[in-house]
């Protein structure tokens, strides 16, 4: 069949050998070639990536200094197994990882994808608490594997078809948006945290429970961020039960909300951070990163892969650390997502199918609404202005269906941004004039 030519045989080609289970698609996008916040398509087009590639590309697509590393690296040595050896790379790693994680005398544990990190959490909590009880939110995603899945509050259509680990509770994420206790800002009582505490006299006790996982920003919730005491008074009553907290930080993570750890802006130490999405640049590489006698837990091959701790996925994400650092990245998305915030917002005055705009740093959503009085998901409209926008030349997703991912990589140049911008609201405009 040979190098496809054009999209459509591309898109024509996929359904017939991806199953729809690896994938979702809005648009007919077939990136061929990128470079830091641009994409280009096969047939030339270029476009600005305001979704880093689905959270990947913090430090910029092809970003030149992981590009140089991972050649010198495959030169030297492509893989050495770290479970029967000791290469360098991922010591290296690793030791970097515990000087930037905000948890106290860390051990790390490598993987290849968010999901599976999220799977060595659940196992290293059980271990450790000889606790079986797992608690968890409604709406938040871990990823796709069994156990990633089984915590997954998001869809339940998958588990019901293939079954799921036993010993899993949800509990409502704190969203003063769309709050799930009907209260609004001046109502709130912290419902939310109260509910955990009833949780734990009735449905669920307490000193069963391993842990609670938690996103410190739900992502595919909608970036919905909690209250900035939230997480504090959570940390409480889970310390009063001996119960871990583990923060999913795969999309939050290494700079994306201006800090290393979107963790760090609520003020509580967890137990458990887990790492993926832009850890290796856009190579597959994981993290479990916790406390040493958590992560001592498991006998050896307790949690280990083949393929793990990689010699040029460790030098890349060696590689974006460094890059975060010196280039002040943090910084900038702090500053970046302030002033993108304030164009979104700018924007909200003037297009009513805006109903919020929220994130911290470059991790922001744009809740559409049919209503503002009611809140009413914009469903049509959001997929009408991510297809609008992608023929104006900007890469954007919806989540929840309705909310649009804003997650620009954190190098993009500020002129860039601009024109992104420019074209969501054009996009934006477009829709609420009826021309798409
Ligand atoms: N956790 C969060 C918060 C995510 O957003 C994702 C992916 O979207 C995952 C885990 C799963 O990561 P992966 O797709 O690398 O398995």
């Amino acid at each position: 069949m040979g190098i496809p030519r054009t999209k459509e045989e591309v898109v024509e080609r996929y359904s017939r050998v991806f199953p729809r289970a690896s994938r979702v698609t809005y648009t007919p996008l077939v990136g061929v070639r990128a470079e830091n916040a641009k994409v280009w398509d096969i047939e030339g087009r270029e476009y600005i990536d305001f979704l880093s590639d689905a959270a990947v590309q913090n430090v910029g697509h092809n970003n030149p200094r992981v590009v140089r590393a991972v050649k010198e690296q495959t030169d030297r040595l492509l893989h050495f197994t770290f479970i029967y050896g000791f290469p360098v790379e991922p010591l290296l790693l690793a030791e970097k990882l515990a000087e930037i994680v905000p948890v106290r005398g860390p051990k790390v544990s490598f993987g290849l994808s968010g999901s599976d990190a999220n799977d060595g959490a659940i196992k290293f909590a059980r271990a450790y608490t000889g606790r079986r009880t797992v608690l968890s939110y409604l709406r938040s995603y871990y990823g796709s594997t069994y156990g990633a899945m089984s915590v997954t509050g998001l869809d339940f259509e998958v588990r019901s078809k293939v079954g799921e680990l036993s010993g899993i509770h949800y509990i409502p994420y704190p969203n003063c948006y769309r709050c799930p206790f009907g209260k609004t800002p001046k109502t709130c009582r912290m419902e939310c945290v109260e509910y955990l505490k009833e949780k734990f006299e009735g449905e669920v006790h307490a000193e069963g429970v391993a842990a609670l996982f938690a996103e410190p920003i739900q992502g595919d919730a909608g970036m919905v961020v909690p209250p900035e005491d939230y997480f504090r008074k959570v940390k409480k009553i889970l310390d009063e039960h001996g119960i871990l907290l583990v923060v999913d930080e795969v999309q939050s993570g290494l700079g994306r909300t201006g800090k290393w750890f979107a963790i760090e802006h609520f003020g509580v130490e967890p137990d458990i951070i887990t790492l993926a999405k832009p850890l290796g640049g856009g190579l597959p590489i994981s993290a479990v990163i916790g406390r040493a006698e958590i992560m001592d837990s498991l006998p050896p091959l307790g949690h280990a892969f083949t393929l793990s701790g990689n010699p040029v996925a460790s030098r890349a994400a060696l590689e974006v650390i460094e890059e975060i650092e010196e280039r002040g990245l943090l910084t900038r998305a702090e500053k970046l997502g302030k002033y993108t915030k304030k164009r979104l917002e700018k924007m909200k005055e003037e297009h009513e199918l805006i109903g919020d705009v929220r994130g911290l740093g470059l991790m922001l959503g744009v809740d559409l609404v049919k209503d503002r009085e009611t809140k009413e998901r914009a469903y049509d409209e959001a997929r009408k202005v991510v297809w609008r926008a992608y023929e104006l030349g900007l890469i954007l997703a919806f989540l929840q269906g309705n909310v649009l991912r804003i997650q620009p990589p954190l190098t993009i140049e500020e002129e860039l941004l601009d024109e992104g911008l420019n074209r969501l609201e054009r996009a934006i405009a477009d829709v609420e004039e009826g021309k798409v």
